[in-house]
């Protein structure tokens, strides 16, 4: 497979002798040339590929960058417009779905003024969500690393549920946990909720204490190598009522549904609908948010399993299924793992049990 540089270029620049891309934000950056850095540009032309570092990072990408000769800036906006000029290029190519507008409007006057056309449409965008939405088998394995850590956080934790503990102090615990494992950070911040907090599907870690027939509910995710790992388990401490049982079973049923159904070439939203008829059967409102969402460099990004995303399904996206239930009051419910699609179906990159733990 050629290098996603390249993909880039045939995608966008081929018959296009003076057109360039450039890629400004940080995801975008990392994920062409594999070096993380807080401020730069990618530009991409027909001849080249240039990756512009301040002095904060310019040894560290020359040694560690691919697919790209890196240059130091000072003024990036300067250095971008020598470059321009230097390779004869034309017509820019800007991101402009996560790109400030002053940085937009920045770089489209600056251009301008030297007679480039500057593109501000979703080409690029859409170009690089095409890609990125694609896994390869080196990003899965990265992926599958971070999980790995996710799982073993999980089983470490279960052991630390106790009486009287209280959600912040768990979630300090997989924050940290997580990192002792060789996680670079957590994913995102951890949701760890207890008893009455677990109907709040994004709700905060506070000072809730641990009680006998609580739910706890974490939903928390590793990264490592920039991939990110997004795992949610409920678990029920000291035991589970009837009903708590029977609402943890259905949302199990639409999670498993979920991976039944699942393969190459089906619509996003039908992927949705599969969880969210066997859970309005019998709690009719209580799923409010999307079944799920593409996990890799970003925790949230495309396609999403959801009512307005009607993407076919293909060989090496990554979704999270992840339906919930959520009784207001009273307690909330959700399983959570990544799904790799495959040629005949899809295989669960996560690795934690799914059955109720009473622990
Ligand atoms: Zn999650
Ligand atoms: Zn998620």
């Amino acid at each position: 497979m050629k290098n996603p540089v390249e993909r880039l270029r045939d995608a966008l620049l081929a018959g296009h002798p003076e057109r360039a891309a450039l890629v400004y934000t940080p995801h975008n950056r990392r994920y062409l040339t594999e070096f993380p850095s807080s401020d730069g540009a990618l530009l991409v032309t027909n001849e080249g590929s240039y990756l512009l570092q301040d002095s904060r990072y310019v040894e560290a990408a020359g040694a560690e960058a691919k697919y790209c000769e890196v240059l130091p800036f000072t003024a990036l906006t300067e250095s971008l417009v020598e470059l321009i000029k230097k390779s004869g290029v034309k017509e820019v190519l800007l991101e402009v779905g996560k790109l400030a507008y002053s940085v937009a409007d920045k770089f489209r006057r600056e251009f301008e003024a030297v007679g480039v056309n500057v593109v501000l449409d979703t080409t690029l965008d859409n170009q690089l969500i095409a890609m990125r939405q694609i896994k390869s088998p080196e990003e899965i394995k990265k992926m599958e690393d971070a999980q790995a850590i996710t799982d073993a956080t999980f089983t470490h934790i279960l052991g630390m549920l106790k009486e009287g503990v209280t959600e912040r102090e768990i979630a300090i615990e997989i924050e940290f946990h997580m990192r002792k494992l060789g996680a670079e950070c957590n994913a995102f911040d951890p949701i760890v909720v207890f008893g009455p907090n677990s109907s709040k599907p994004h709700g905060v870690p506070g000072d809730r204490k641990l009680q006998p027939g609580d739910f706890v509910t974490m939903d928390t995710g590793a990264r490592k190598a920039g991939y990110n790992s997004d795992m949610t388990r409920t678990v029920a401490y000291g035991y589970a009522t009837d009903d708590m049982k029977k609402l943890y079973n259905k949302v199990l049923e639409a999670h498993m549904a979920v991976i039944d159904a699942c393969k190459p070439g089906v619509k996003c939203c039908d992927m949705d609908k599969v969880a969210r008829d066997i859970i309005d059967a019998e709690y009719p409102g209580l799923f409010g948010h999307g079944l799920g969402h593409g996990v890799g460099f970003e925790i949230h990004e495309w396609p999403r399993f959801s009512r307005l995303d009607e993407t076919l399904t293909e060989v090496g996206m990554v979704i999270t299924d992840e339906p919930g239930i959520y009784v207001p009051g009273k307690y909330g419910v959700r399983i959570e793992d990544m799904l790799l699609i495959t040629e005949d179906g899809c295989r669960t990159l996560t690795g934690s049990p799914k059955e109720l733990i009473i622990v």
